[in-house]
């Protein structure tokens, strides 16, 4: 699976996702992280990327030229990838978005900064508006970094175990249950009995019960939904 970042800092998207999983994940080939400097592709030699919005108002807005340009240069490689604009104005990312994007070969992920980019060029090239969450950031490069983490570690090889993404948070609708390590005894708190007595069925039984209680209490939009959709079974 390749990952093609458009961004003005490159940098700070590669130091983040070379790290721990997704950089072992990089070196064994599962997959590939590309990030392609916009500035690369400014038409001056100073570099410019930005200019003033027509119509007045605050800030400066990214060209459509260049980004049209790096889009173009990803673009002669790979056959229709889906090009993701990192927009507080899109689809809400979650974990359904990302099980559907592990299953593309390529995916851009486009990056903007100040106001944001020129529409014209989002008209053209953008299949996907995608948001991290109801608030604004100076940058994409946060919300790439996240959506390439999310999506990297479902793909087949990824995570240590195939089971590891199977019984996390959203798998199946529910909060994950909660967890313990060793010591079995931790400042006078023990482990849940049912954990250390090796009884498969019993312990199944009190994951279940514990994420519904845990989204219940933390999730109720997602427990409810779950429940209904049960219900009707
Ligand atoms: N003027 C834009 C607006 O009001 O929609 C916001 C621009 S924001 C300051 C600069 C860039 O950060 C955006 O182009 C986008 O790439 C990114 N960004 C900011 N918040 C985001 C969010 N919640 N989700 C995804 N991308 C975000």
């Amino acid at each position: 699976m390749n990952f093609h970042i458009l961004t003005l800092f490159p940098d700070m998207v590669m130091s983040g996702l070379k790290e721990s999983i997704t950089g072992r994940a990089m070196e064994k080939g599962l997959i590939n992280i590309n990030a392609i400097n916009i500035r690369d592709f400014a038409g001056n030699k100073y570099g410019h990327v930005d200019d003033y919005t027509y119509g007045g108002g605050a800030g400066m807005l990214m060209q459509a030229e260049p980004v049209y340009k790096a889009y173009k240069f990803v673009e002669e490689t790979v056959t229709k990838p889906r090009v993701l604009y990192m927009t507080p104005q899109g689809k809400r990312f979650d974990q359904k978005m990302a099980e559907e994007l592990s299953k593309e070969d390529d995916i851009i992920l486009l990056c903007g900064h100040y106001e944001g980019i020129d529409e014209r060029v989002l008209d053209m090239i953008v299949t996907d508006h995608v948001s991290i969450g109801d608030f604004v950031l100076t940058g994409g490069e946060l919300p790439a970094m996240m959506i390439a983490d999310a999506v990297s570690r479902l793909v087949p090889g990824v995570l240590g175990s195939d089971e590891s993404a199977v019984y996390e948070s959203f798998y199946d609708g529910l909060l994950e249950y909660p967890q313990y390590t060793r010591p079995e005894e931790f400042m006078g708190v023990k482990v849940p009995e049912v954990l250390l007595s090796g009884h498969h069925k019993n312990i199944e039984k009190w994951r279940h019960e514990q994420a519904l209680l845990r989204t219940k209490e933390r999730r109720p939009d997602l427990y409810e939904k779950y429940v209904k959709e049960h219900d009707n079974k």
